[in-house]
């Protein structure tokens, strides 16, 4: 049974490309990295440029370079969301059928208000067109209920076990916006599929969009791949680290920046790496890396 479950593992690290790479986004690849060395799985990148007025495609290259730059390549043909619109419309279409979807009308600042607060949105029973609208999940639906049980608690493997009230928590949350941008919960959820990711090591501010994705998973009827969320590196404000918070982009032109930029990512994951100076290349840094991730999991 043992061989036969680690015959298998895909791994990813998912980034958007707004803004440069720092600290925060690097500690989450270089876990995903090491998860997957872990499990002798592959690991893929997957440019996740679906927001196209805030995605750069300078910035996805550069990502991939620094990743390179830093050892970390991805095993297979880099992923764009921003070429994939023909999957995310044809995973619509089968929710649609399912009768799950309605359309809504609410403004951006309608929407906002919203968010988190639980509950239909008011354009439901109005029953707009799903055409030329925004559409939403409708939580309430019995095709979604039967599911709900299935998906509002799971096991998450850093976190443990995590339970959230879709309904009352969450809400009838939005699939497509009104231009047509496909929402980042379902992106995600076929490209994770269609990617055959069997485990998913991301950031910790995603553990709560998880039971979501297990559902619209569900509902495709999808594998759900395993998950482990990240502790997050926080900034002096005590928010997720970000450009808005003062991160600033990760130096990796020396080979002496992209050792340090690797042992402070490491020193985050508390990876107990030997402090004897014998750590001065990529390949030494991986291979302790990788034998001190061995050990903090056992
Ligand atoms: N693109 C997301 C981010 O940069 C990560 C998505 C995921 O790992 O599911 O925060």
């Amino acid at each position: 049974v043992t061989h036969l479950a680690a015959a298998r593992y895909i791994g990813r690290f998912a980034p958007s490309p707004t803004g440069p790479l720092h600290l925060g986004s690097l500690v989450t690849a270089v876990a995903s990295f090491l998860h997957a060395r872990l499990h002798h799985g592959q690991w893929l990148i997957r440019v996740e440029d679906i927001d196209h007025t805030r995605s750069l495609s300078k910035v996805a290259e550069q990502h991939i370079r620094d990743l390179s730059l830093l050892g970390m390549h991805s095993d297979a043909a880099v992923v764009r969301q921003s070429q994939r619109q023909t999957y995310y419309r044809q995973a619509l279409s089968q929710l649609e059928r399912l009768g799950v979807l309605y359309g809504c009308q609410c403004s951006r600042q309608e929407r906002a208000n919203q968010e988190g607060r639980g509950g239909c949105c008011l354009c439901f029973g109005k029953n707009l067109s799903l055409a030329n609208h925004a559409l939403r999940i409708h939580l309430g639906a019995p095709a979604v209920q039967e599911q709900l049980t299935a998906c509002q608690t799971f096991y998450d493997e850093k976190m443990g076990r995590f339970t959230q009230d879709l309904s009352t928590q969450v809400g009838d949350f939005v699939l497509r916006r009104a231009d047509g941008a496909i929402s980042y919960q379902l992106a995600v959820v076929v490209d994770d599929a269609q990617q055959q990711i069997t485990h998913v090591v991301r950031g910790a501010d995603l553990l709560d969009n998880t039971p979501r994705q297990i559902l619209l998973q569900r509902l495709l009827q999808l594998p759900t791949p395993s998950y482990a969320h990240i502790a997050l590196v926080l900034a002096a404000d005590g928010k997720k680290l970000s450009k808005q918070n003062g991160a600033s982009a990760l130096q990796v032109n020396t080979p002496q920046q992209r050792l340090t930029c690797l042992l402070e990512a490491a020193a985050h994951l508390h990876l107990n790496l030997p402090q004897n100076g014998s750590i001065n290349t990529l390949d030494q840094f991986w291979h302790a890396a990788t034998l001190a991730a061995a050990l903090t999991t056992q």
